[in-house]
């Protein structure tokens, strides 16, 4: 079965951490071993893994990510957004997580976060479990 939900993002570059959203839909399907596929079905977001302990560590991110990649007057795409879409392919849009013993197989300090490059927008996450 696939799983969506939607998520609202309130800044043009935003991480949101969605571990928990995730962790219940794990737990929904009562799968002991097997693999979790997050997907990110969007052009200008992503999902990654990373710090879920010390929120600077995202608005550093954030802020690097801008810094690194601008919005550039002389981007040809007619959105003006190529910086978004570079953003996006950068980090990627799926990320697959382990299931052991029911659980995802995360580090201590390890969550899963939506990536927002183009916001603010109403996004979607798409959940598979395989076992
Ligand atoms: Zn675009």
């Amino acid at each position: 079965m696939l799983h969506k939900f939607e998520i609202k993002t309130s800044s043009r570059t935003q991480m949101l951490d969605i571990t928990d959203k995730i962790s219940a839909i794990v737990a929904k399907e009562c799968l002991e071993n097997g693999i979790v596929v997050v997907h990110i079905p969007h052009t200008t977001a992503a999902v990654t893994i990373n710090e879920n302990a010390d929120p600077d560590v995202q608005s550093d991110m954030t802020r690097f990510m801008d810094e690194l990649i601008p919005q550039k007057n002389w981007f040809r795409h007619m959105e003006g957004n190529s910086d978004s879409h570079i953003k996006s392919s950068l980090f990627g849009c799926d990320q697959t997580i382990i299931i052991e013993n029911g659980k995802m197989v995360l580090g201590t300090w390890q969550g899963i976060y939506f990536c927002e490059f183009d916001g603010p927008r109403t996004r979607k996450v798409f959940v598979k479990l395989m076992g």
